[in-house]
């Protein structure tokens, strides 16, 4: 049998179940005989394009497109048009097909899923310094986000077809060559498993994650499945007989809310369990230097219940016949997440020794977990239209849980195009399909400066998807934007621009062009504003120590005169305030200099101040402080935070406000694995709270104690408590977790005292 015979069995099996698929609340048939019709035409023009192609497996290329199909097909959502355009996806890109002859043959909707597939293709993950435009990992990924946005602004099917393809080329990437075989998988882990994630597929996300780790590091891959099968084997039942126990305990403690829930919604209780998925295990082994075994939460059982009361009820249910694990308890429903996620966690061990994480959670919780934002959406009939495009994606992610047939397949596809995009955004690409984000009203000329400021000098025209448009065209999410230039490079902007453009970028960068006309000017008016600066800075300098401290600081490169430093402060292009700590810097020296000539400068006291004794991954000099709700000291285990604009805050481990699984916390990228130092010089504050009784002298006595063992107080603050007992808040300043607690013990011996405890 030949290559093309296979291919049509395995499409006649693909088009049987097709015919027998239904709409999950209906009896309805998902793909009427017309449809069917529709992609047998597909099938056949992707298999004619295709003839002769092979993947790198050495399958017949037409294997991959249906496998596309299948995923979709998996995932139920039964839409004719996706369907197609998941068989012809590559055939743009991969053979002499074009654009037109799809339209041509299954028109405009279906051929224009096919092009958003093609021009997706050049998103990628790059690598730091390989693109001359594109600097950071952080704006690579913006780029891609901004592409895929645009897509799924255009039509959300594209992105669900593209991250199918995905799923499929990395079920086949060990046939392709090593270095190929990392490249995709980064990729994969960077762009494609988060908008997976985002758009709430959580099907593909783990599979994406997974497939990508093993790649990326198979040995450590190795390691986590040997022993995931070791615990299959051993544990087989584990987790089972845990659901059955809970099961046969819920059913006959938990009291029924009979009628107390609306019909169509979830009641009663359910019982679910879970292993940790490879990729999650691999996080907490190799990125927060855990052991297997020190890993509590590879077993999880999930109960979900009616109400808050009953979750507590479970909650002491467990309690009385598991035993709880110290310290691996989170009460979120007292203390949501930021992202609203609501549940008690617990970490119980049974007679087996094996410890298990317990999650306590009402429905509306469950949904909210699930579905993020959405679930309120989902719950209470639609939620503001705010948010931007995080609520949109979420918006989308809800729609993708209700589809339920054909309708609300083009419910979703008209929703996202108009009615929920990204109220105060439009996003446009260049014909180079980079992509660029503007504020709602942005014109084409805001569009050239943003791909570059020549770019807008240059301007005489703009194509907006092909045709000629006028200059005060707003731009359209999903426009693609082709600027035309002047070939005379003298020319510049119009001054009647000044009235069209949107963005204050666009505009600034039209002034300065104006400004840079005119050089004296700018010159005497950088100068003035350099004095300005200075004086409210209270630096006064001569003429000549001015000249000379600005010759250290500017970098001589970029101005081969003062005279030009001046002119780019003129015109607005520097910003002189960025320069005054280095100003005030020399400054400081140059009078230091002047005091103790001898020694020559400022001593370096800054960096003993600024070391906490604390070695964070990855970084090297920033702020560091101490969270005060756990005060961690050394010898505890400790995460670092990073915090808007304030550095890093250090949290113990277990700390309430350190959420208990990293991978799954909002932001995970903000939490970083953090350790002490060996060399410490700084003494740290450790907090306790005592109990002491009311007698004269008290509080000298405990102040006295602590100066005999050489404790600084840093702060004390006492109450009665109005039964001739009083108590004590205080921070003391010690070495580490070790030394608090022998000023604890110390304390604990002194008559008079009730009780001490170390908080945090
Ligand atoms: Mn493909």
């Amino acid at each position: 049998m030949d290559n093309q015979e296979t291919a049509r069995e395995r499409y006649g099996a693909l088009r049987e179940h097709m015919q027998a698929m239904k709409w999950p609340d209906s009896n309805k048939r998902a793909f009427s005989s017309k449809d069917i019709e529709l992609l047998d035409r597909a099938f056949e023009m992707a298999l004619a394009a295709h003839t002769g192609q092979e993947r790198a497996s050495g399958e017949p290329y037409i294997i991959h497109p249906m496998a596309v199909a299948e995923l979709l097909l998996e995932l139920g959502l039964y839409n004719r048009e996706m369907i197609a355009a998941a068989l012809l996806h590559d055939v743009v890109e991969d053979t002499d097909l074009i654009d037109d002859d799809i339209a041509a043959e299954f028109g405009d909707e279906i051929s224009a899923l096919v092009q958003g597939l093609t021009k997706l293709r050049d998103i990628k993950y790059e690598s730091q310094g390989k693109s001359e435009e594109i600097v950071t990992k952080e704006e690579t990924q913006a780029q891609n986000y901004l592409k895929m946005f645009i897509a799924m602004a255009r039509d959300p099917r594209v992105i669900i077809v593209k991250l199918a393809d995905r799923v499929h080329n990395m079920r086949t990437l060990q046939y392709k060559n090593e270095e190929k075989q990392r490249d995709t998988a980064r990729e994969t882990l960077e762009i494609y498993a988060p908008i997976a994630d985002m758009m709430g597929i959580r099907h593909f996300k783990e599979e994406l994650e997974d497939r990508a780790i093993r790649f990326l590091d198979p040995h450590a891959c190795e390691e986590i499945e040997q022993k995931l099968t070791f615990e299959a084997e051993h544990r087989a039942d584990f987790l089972r007989i845990i659901q059955e126990r809970l099961r046969e305990l819920l059913a006959q403690e938990l009291p029924a809310h009979k009628g107390s829930s609306k019909s169509g919604e979830h009641t009663g209780f359910r019982v679910e369990g879970r292993v940790k998925s490879v990729h999650g295990i691999y996080r907490k082994m190799y990125l927060q230097r855990k052991d297997f075994e020190e890993i509590f939460d590879i077993y999880a059982v999930r109960v979900i219940v009616d109400t808050v009361h009953d979750c507590w009820n479970v909650f002491g249910l467990i309690q009385e016949i598991y035993h709880p694990i110290p310290n691996r308890f989170k009460n979120y429903i007292a203390n949501k997440k930021a992202n609203g996620y609501q549940s008690i966690h617990l970490t119980v061990t049974g007679k087996e020794a094996i410890p298990f994480e317990v999650q306590i959670r009402t429905w509306e919780m469950h949904a909210l977990a699930e579905y993020g934002v959405a679930a309120h959406w989902k719950y209470k009939q639609g939620v503001q239209k705010s948010g931007g495009v995080e609520q949109w994606v979420n918006n989308v992610r809800s729609m993708l849980e209700n589809v339920t047939d054909a309708d609300s397949v083009e419910e979703l596809v008209s929703s996202i195009k108009s009615d929920i995009a990204p109220p105060e955004k439009v996003y446009a690409m260049s014909p180079k399909g980079k992509a660029f984000e503007l504020p709602l009203g942005a014109t084409v000329i805001d569009f050239a400066y943003a791909v570059h400021t020549e770019i807008g000098h240059l301007m005489v025209g703009a194509k907006v998807n092909n045709r000629i448009t006028p200059l005060d065209y707003k731009l359209q999410t999903g426009d693609v934007i082709e600027i035309l230039k002047s070939s005379n490079p003298g020319k510049g902007p119009n001054r009647d621009w000044l009235k069209i453009v949107k963005t204050s970028q666009a505009r600034s960068k039209i002034r300065v062009w104006f400004k840079t006309e005119r050089k004296e000017e700018n010159i005497s008016e950088g100068r003035l504003e350099v004095e300005r600066e200075l004086r409210r800075s209270f630096i006064r300098l001569e003429p000549a120590e001015l000249e000379e401290i600005l010759f250290r600081i500017i970098e001589r490169r970029k101005y081969p005169s003062l005279d030009e430093f001046y002119a780019s402060i003129g015109y607005g292009g520097v910003v002189f305030a960025k320069y005054l700590p280095r100003l005030r810097e020399e400054y400081q020296k140059m009078i230091q200099a002047h005091l103790f000539p001898e020694e020559g400068g400022v001593p370096e006291t800054k960096r003993i101040i600024n070391d906490k004794g604390v070695i964070v991954e990855g970084i090297d000099n920033c702020l560091v402080r101490f969270a005060q709700c756990c005060f961690p000291l050394p010898g505890d285990e400790i995460v670092g935070y990073i915090t808007r604009g304030t550095g890093l805050t250090i949290h113990k481990i277990g700390c309430i406000n350190v959420p208990g699984d990293l991978n799954t916390a909002p932001e995970p990228d903000r939490w970083l694995l953090a350790r002490w130092s060996e060399k410490r010089k700084s003494a740290y504050l450790g907090a306790l709270t005592i109990v002491s009784m009311d007698q004269t002298g008290m509080m000298a006595d405990i102040s006295g104690l602590l100066k005999n063992i050489h404790v600084d107080i840093s702060s004390w603050q006492m109450r009665p408590n109005g039964d001739g007992t009083s108590t004590i808040s205080t921070t003391v300043g010690v070495t580490g977790r070790g030394h608090l607690e022998t000023v604890l013990s110390k304390l604990r011996q002194m008559s008079g005292i009730i009780s001490v405890r170390m908080d945090g």
